[in-house]
């Protein structure tokens, strides 16, 4: 059989475009097979770059997302080289304002008056008392980036057919190659698709987003993320601001709905009253690939042609730069300590 590529990469969210997008750097022919690039969480995507934020455990995830972390300043200016495009990486840094302090907290509390200071001017809630400073955390215009991987990946000769849907009969045998398409290795990243075509355990989680637009000219009412109780607030340097995200376990319902942007209208203005009055742009909402564990799936699957990098849950946009290179590491027969949490077969133990 003809062979259509080295490898073929099933799935063209963030993930499957970067890891296609860095293998092809290394010197390999890539193809990516996808139903399209709509339907990406990238484009639903906060951007937020929060290890720290989102508090996650010491372990494996934490560890994954520092390490994505510390390659973004390159990653993004290598992307901007290829393409001559603007990502919107900022190190803008998060604060996190509480409506009380709590007893048990780990991490350096900041009084009221020393959270303003990381402000343009004082525009948090009166009820805000305090909260945490993490200014190692940042953001990336989730868009912008996914657009400029695209156009890297193409100029750089990854070839991309849209359009193909590939189904689990599909994987079936792997000798015969994906949709009749043969390649030495297949990479599925088809995010919360990916039951579809593997008993995997991922599942959609669904977030609605809202965003505002200060209108041209005007200041920007913040310089850095509001990360809040169930609401976080993105200022993007163009004067948009990203408001999200619910988190909703409804399978793939689509649509927004009056209580999901009801509750992050209210939250976002309690958190940031100065919101109230800027235009509102666009809603939209997009689907997270959840695991059990929030670790996302990475390495061989039982067939060891097929490798798995999948369930990235809410910090794939993070997580891309640092997934793209422990996969083509292992491409290039490279084990990344961090396989080993990674492995799907961490499921299947008692
Ligand atoms: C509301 C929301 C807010 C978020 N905020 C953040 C954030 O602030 N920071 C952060 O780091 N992350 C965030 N995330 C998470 C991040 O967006 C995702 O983890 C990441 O985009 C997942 O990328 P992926 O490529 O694995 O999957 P996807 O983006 O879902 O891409 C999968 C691709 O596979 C294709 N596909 C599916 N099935 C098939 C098939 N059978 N055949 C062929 N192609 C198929 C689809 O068309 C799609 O293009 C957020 C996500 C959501 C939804």
């Amino acid at each position: 059989m003809t062979k259509a590529a080295e490898v073929i990469v099933i799935g063209g969210g963030i993930i499957g475009l970067s890891i296609a997008l860095e293998l092809r750097w290394r010197g390999l022919q890539v193809l990516v097979l996808t139903q399209d690039y709509q339907t990406a969480a990238a484009n639903a995507a906060a951007g937020m770059l929060a290890p720290q934020a989102e508090e996650i455990p010491s372990g494996a995830l934490l560890d994954l997302c520092t390490l994505s972390r510390s390659l973004y300043t390159d990653w993004t200016n290598k992307l901007t080289m290829a393409t001559g495009l603007d990502t919107g990486y900022w190190e803008c840094g998060i604060l996190a304002p509480r409506y009380e302090r709590p007893t048990d907290a780990q991490i350096t509390w900041q009084s009221r008056a020393e959270l303003v200071g990381h402000l343009p001017t004082d525009n948090l809630g009166t009820e805000v008392v305090g909260g945490y400073w993490f200014d190692t955390d940042g953001q990336v215009d989730n868009r912008a980036l996914y657009k400029s991987i695209q156009v890297a990946a193409e100029s750089a000769g990854v070839r991309v057919q849209t359009g193909v849907q590939v189904t689990a009969e599909d994987l079936q045998d792997l000798s015969q190659g994906v949709a009749g398409l043969v390649a030495d290795r297949y990479i599925l990243a088809t995010g919360a698709w990916s039951q579809d075509l593997l008993p995997v355990p991922v599942v959609p989680r669904k977030g609605q987003l809202i965003a505002l637009q200060v209108p041209h000219g005007e200041d920007l009412p913040l310089n850095t993320v509001l990360f809040g109780t169930e609401i976080y607030i993105v200022p993007r340097r163009d004067g948009r601001i990203v408001i999200g995200a619910t988190s909703e376990d409804v399978g793939f319902a689509t649509g927004n709905t009056a209580e999901g942007v009801q509750g992050l209208f209210d939250r976002a203005i309690r958190l940031c009253p100065a919101l109230a009055k800027y235009p509102v742009v666009e809603e939209w909402w997009g689907f997270r690939p959840a695991t059990p564990d929030e670790l996302p799936i990475l390495g061989y699957s039982a067939d060891p042609r097929l490798i798995l990098a999948t369930g990235h849950y809410r910090n794939g946009i993070l997580l891309a730069p640092a997934t793209a290179q422990i996969i083509a590491d292992l491409l290039f027969d490279q084990m990344h300590p961090l396989l080993l949490s990674c492995d799907y077969r961490r499921f299947m133990k008692q």
